[in-house]
């Protein structure tokens, strides 16, 4: 692919705004100690302590995010006023290489599209290579009044600002370019990661980070996406075109664990069985997390037209052993060294039929299930080519495949119920299944024109939008907005499923799989049949979850593989010989002795600390926990005819309300009814269950308990009761 600028000219357009020097900490039992932050509207580059207590409280990820940014905005702060922050940390397991999924980042800041605390989990190498470099943690404040790169290089203990003027905005050519610029040649480049984001993230506000990585093997740069919250969108507001690291210190032992060989232990125990089970289990290593396709549409699970239905025949020409040919097989796809998991699929040499790029051949990282879903079948788009095509575009302009599938979706229902036209979207023809207007409205968003700005709101303010200006009925548009707390929805039909329900709407940043996912557990195996059972599930596993998050770990290697033996253990979901793995592995790093229960305080802490800082923000309560009834039932006569048999029989089964004589419109009222007080019922034993009142306001004794009793957490706690 030809650069307008050449890396020469590119390099030397390049003005050092502010130069800094450190002596970069070793790494000590997981952590380097030593947090860097910046502010580009001062250009101040400083080193902040990491203290015992955040150690204690915080962990790291996720936690010191929370941590940086609660204590850097005001519950007046707006996500593009300069005091949000954008903080990366890997946490004290991130970065070692012995067990597989061990490289993530946590992105925090406060999200333009839910105006709370948002985290999101993204592979690459940036976190281990920023840990290796010295730090802990980036925190990232102020604005700049031109587009910057911030460097930290850290073999040579240097950070610098740098006005850079020439490179591109989109995220397949500035990763390169940033990679080759700081590389000392070309078998340096594995040394560099980079951070960028894209066009579209400019003019919407659901963009999102690319983290890469070099693919020696590809001889190109990776891209894997911070998706979730539009944190791209705050980083290109703060006019950041990218953020680099250099270091060669990278080694096995570069964490300087407490216990080396109980993590090659525990790491070779894995390795082995990922070999021996991943071909006869979930195929990861060969078709990544698209495997999921046709086992979604077979349990009525799969998105389809805006999450009205659950399955679709088409649903075959997107089917795992497709994406299977269309990935390149043989090169070992793991996002972090030592992923023996390797889900990182890829199509190379796509060739790309539509937008600025038409004819190049390119590197597509993916499509996971979530995209394929998302910009697929959610959007009734059956096509692959169309779906890698939409996947490219939406990583290299920097939008959320997620957000994106959804919102376009919801875009496409109003076209086709005539609540927007071709007037409103200037031509567009929005009807499901049209991937060419699809495309066409990513590349507006590109280019901040058009109908694409409208929907690059997202769904939330696409529906005042609609009520506002074109007449819409706002009762409709909440049933069928597929959006809790601002943020769209993830890509599974959680209709059958109260327990999910519940696992996507009662989350603290919105509604994302990554919280809790028991859609099997509950639906297909009834495993947690009784209110309570689903609280202590909706209490368990968002909890277990939310620690990979603090600690620089991917969740797939948790329960994508499996030991032979799990079926037969007391409580198979939760995978206990894995996550015995991961108490080792604290231990092993840090040197401290958790157990399996200190594991799940570790989380109960920050997620109880979240909760509270959705409260500052005016979030946080019960309302916000409602999720819309597209998520719940069958909202249109359309749905419920779908499924007629079983709605039938869950009226009078379970609703005790006789189906005959009925209308379908009497029918899917009654249902309503029924469901929307099953769902009521959920959200007063989970509350309960994680010590919250009836507000879902997190109790002192909670606090307390938890001792995150801080003066200010009690304060606003109190002020909300
Ligand atoms: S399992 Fe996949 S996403 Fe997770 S670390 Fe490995 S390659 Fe990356």
């Amino acid at each position: 692919m030809e650069n307008k600028y050449s890396i020469e000219q590119i390099k030397s357009a390049h003005k050092i705004l502010k130069e800094f020097t450190y002596v970069p900490k070793p790494v000590n039992k997981g952590y380097s100690g030593e947090t860097l932050y910046v502010n580009l509207s001062t250009n101040e580059i400083k080193i902040k302590q990491v203290t015992e207590r955040m150690k204690d409280v915080f962990i790291g990820g996720r936690g010191f995010g929370l941590w940086y940014l609660w204590n850097a905005v005001t519950e007046k702060t707006r996500w593009n006023d300069p005091e949000n922050e954008i903080i990366i940390s890997p946490g004290p397991i991130g970065g070692i290489t012995q067990y597989p999924g061990a490289g993530k980042s946590l992105v925090v800041s406060l999200s333009p599209i839910t105006g709370s605390a948002m985290d999101s989990n993204v592979g690459g190498y940036f976190g281990p290579y920023m840990k290796f470099s010295g730090f802990d943690a980036i925190e990232i404040q102020g604005k700049a009044p031109k587009d910057v790169v911030v460097f930290i290089d850290g073999d040579n203990g240097r950070v610098t600002i740098e006005e850079a003027p020439l490179e591109d905005i989109n995220s397949h050519i500035i990763c390169e370019q940033l990679t080759e610029l700081y590389a000392k040649d070309e078998a340096d480049r594995l040394h560099v990661a980079t951070v960028a984001s894209g066009k579209a993230a400019e003019h919407t506000l659901i963009g999102h980070l690319n983290f890469s990585f070099y693919d020696k093997r590809r001889k190109g740069t990776r891209l894997k996406q911070a998706g979730r919250g539009g944190i791209g969108t705050v980083f290109r507001d703060k006019k950041i075109k990218g953020l680099v690291v250099r270091t060669t210190n990278i080694k096995g032992n570069s964490n300087t664990p407490a216990d080396q060989a109980l993590l090659n232990k525990t790491g070779i125990k894995l390795h082995k069985e990922i070999h021996r089970n991943d071909d006869k289990q979930c195929h990861m290593r060969t078709q990544g997390t698209a495997h999921l396709v046709e086992i979604m549409s077979d349990y009525d699970l799969l998105p389809v037209n805006n999450f009205k239905f659950g399955s679709h025949e088409k649903a075959r020409q997107m089917a795992s052993w497709v994406w299977e040919k269309k990935f390149t097989q043989g090169i070992p796809d793991g996002c972090w060294f030592g992923c023996t998991l390797a889900c990182a699929k890829a199509v190379d040499g796509f060739q790309l039929k539509t937008g600025p790029y038409k004819g190049d051949k390119v590197i597509v990282d993916g499509p996971e299930y979530e995209t394929v879903a998302g910009v697929g079948s959610c959007c009734g788009i059956f096509d692959p080519d169309a779906v890698v095509e939409l996947n490219f575009y939406c990583d290299t302009y920097g939008v959320d495949t997620i957000s994106f599938g959804t919102l376009t979706a919801f875009a496409m229902e109003c076209f086709e119920n005539k609540i927007i036209t071709e007037k409103e979207t200037g031509g567009l023809k929005l009807n499901f299944g049209n991937h060419e207007a699809a495309l066409e409205l990513l590349h507006q968003m590109a280019r901040g024109e058009g109908f694409g700005k409208v929907a690059g709101m997202g769904v939330r303010r696409m529906k005042e939008y609609f009520v506002k200006n074109y007449n819409a009925d706002p009762k409709f548009l909440q049933d069928i907005g597929m959006e809790c707390k601002g943020l769209e929805y993830s890509q599974y039909v959680s209709k059958e499923s109260l327990a999910q329900q519940g696992g996507y709407a009662l989350t603290n940043k919105g509604p994302q799989h990554d919280e809790a996912w028991l859609i099997f557990m509950d639906m297909v195996n009834n495993h947690i049949p009784t209110f309570e059972n689903k609280a202590e599930a909706l209490h368990y596993f968002p909890l277990f979850r939310t620690w990979f998050g603090l600690n620089g770990l991917c969740k797939l290697p948790w329960n994508d593989v499996e030991p032979e033996d799990n079926p037969k253990t007391d409580e198979p979901a939760k995978v206990p010989e894995h996550v015995q793995n991961y108490v080792d592995l604290f231990n092993g790093v840090t040197g401290k002795k958790i157990d399996k229960k200190e594991l799940i305080r570790m989380s109960e802490r920050v997620y109880n600390f979240q909760r509270v800082f959705n409260l500052k923000m005016g979030f946080g309560t019960r309302e916000h926990d409602i999720p819309p009834y597209r998520s719940v039932g069958p909202v249109t006569c359309e749905e419920y005819e779908s499924r007629k048999d079983r709605y039938d029989k869950q009226l009078k089964e379970k609703a005790g309300i006789s189906p005959e004589g009925l209308s379908t419109e009497e029918k899917v009222k009654k249902m309503r009814e029924y469901r929307e007080k099953q769902y009521q019922m959920l959200v007063d034993a989970v509350y309960k269950r994680r010590g919250w009142n009836e507000k879902g306001i997190p109790k002192l004794e909670t606090l307390k308990d938890l001792s995150i009793d801080f003066e200010d957490v009690v304060k606003i706690v109190k002020s909300k009761m």
